[in-house]
């Protein structure tokens, strides 16, 4: 249903029924499906006719869920995987082969390195990781082997915004993909697809859930990838979706956009309050006027999201003692939830990179980082002013 608003396709896109008529989509929990006869078996097993098969490939319950988010991103096609992990190994093991090369933004969520670096390494496939919002850096890394190009924008913990146009156009140049990882601001708040990118990735974990539930991931975007080398990866090597997990995203989504708007509303409070508190050093968030890259985010993003860090005055010890003061907020490395989280990326998410490193990608000791939820902003705010006056 492309002619209706996004909050229309969040609450109604991709929803079939079964002969029950039932009116809530309804949760297909069954591994295979039944033919009518042999014939009709044989039909379905040769693409012959459409229809369910078995569920690590064919699910009414997962293929609402493809289709309603294929609908939020203004993607041709969607295809689950069991995690955001899996939708990350699927575009990779899907799309490349040995002697290719990536490019991948530094600061992109920290299991992907070890992925991109141990296991495609080993497979002969090389990456080169550059700044976010480096352009010529972006430029000077393309090969003539160059297949795709990866990044998260914001990036995750310190906020920084890529131009996805201009990258978009850096890929055409090269014939390479471009694949951007939208967990940060989910559909609701930004579409990559509209500035040019292949593919959207996807931890439904996060937003698309919305209420730390389940673990699940997806790949919207081309027919002739998603359709094509993407699904029959899912297929074959097996990384597929539960069927019940994809029904808990389906319905998360229908309140996505809600949940998005109200929970950047109270990140966009939180951070102007932060921002003008003594005991705050810098805020790093995409809404804020004081973001260097505030223009290029609102070009993209309908919002600033619900999430932003802080740097502390007074480094790791202030930092702890704000986090170590919550008593409401969640003190856990997750985000994506209606319930607030605070974490310290330096000591946990970000613990294993080397310190130098870690400090020139904006990780310094004092950086707290917060995903706000649904809770009043009031309550939040109370919850760290405590540590903040200490
Ligand atoms: C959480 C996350 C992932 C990995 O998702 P899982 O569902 O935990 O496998 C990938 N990218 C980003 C940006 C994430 O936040």
């Amino acid at each position: 249903m492309p002619e209706h608003k996004p909050d229309t396709l969040g609450v109604r896109a991709g929803a079939l029924r079964s002969d029950f008529q039932e009116h809530s989509e309804a949760l297909a929990l069954t591994t295979s499906f039944v033919f009518r006869n042999a014939a009709e078996a044989a039909r379905r097993f040769a693409n012959e006719e459409p229809g369910n098969i078995y569920s690590r490939f064919t699910n009414p319950t997962v293929t609402m869920f493809q289709k309603r988010l294929a609908a939020l991103e203004g993607a041709e096609a969607c295809v689950a995987t069991a995690t955001g992990m899996a939708a990350v190994a699927t575009m990779a093991l899907g799309l490349l082969k040995t002697g290719d090369h990536l490019i991948a933004a530094r600061g992109v969520f920290g299991t992907v390195v070890p992925l991109f670096d141990q296991i495609l390494a080993r497979l002969g496939i090389a990456t080169t990781w550059v700044d976010l919002s480096d352009l010529d850096a972006w430029k000077r890394a393309v090969r003539r082997e160059t297949r795709l190009l990866f990044l998260e924008t914001p990036s995750n913990p310190v906020c920084e915004v890529a131009d996805i146009a201009a990258l978009a156009a850096i890929a055409k140049g090269a014939g390479a993909v471009l694949a951007i990882d939208n967990c940060m601001c989910s559909p609701a708040l930004q579409r990559p697809i509209e500035f040019g990118a292949d593919l959207v990735i996807h931890s439904a974990t996060k937003y698309l859930d919305g209420q730390g539930r389940v673990l699940a991931g997806a790949i919207a975007g081309r027919a002739d990838l998603v359709s094509g080398p993407l699904y029959q990866f899912v297929r074959t090597a097996g990384p597929a979706i539960s069927p019940f997990n994809a029904w808990i995203c389906l319905k998360g989504m229908e309140t996505l956009r809600l949940r998005m708007q109200a929970q950047s509303q109270s990140a966009l409070a939180l951070a102007r309050w932060l921002e003008s508190h003594p005991g705050v050093e810098r805020v790093l968030y995409p809404g804020l006027d004081s973001h260097p890259q505030h223009a290029l985010a609102m070009r993209q993003q309908s919002a600033g999201g619900a999430v932003l860090s802080f740097v502390a005055r007074g480094g790791r010890e202030a930092a702890w003692r704000v986090i170590d003061a919550v008593k409401m907020i969640s003190i856990t490395a997750n985000f994506g939830d209606v319930k607030s989280t605070v974490c310290h990326p330096a000591t946990t998410t970000h613990g294993r990179i080397p310190a130098a490193e870690r400090e020139a990608s904006g990780i310094v000791e004092g950086l707290v980082r917060l995903a706000v939820g649904l809770e009043h902003p009031d309550d939040i705010r109370a919850d760290l002013e405590r540590g903040l006056k200490a």
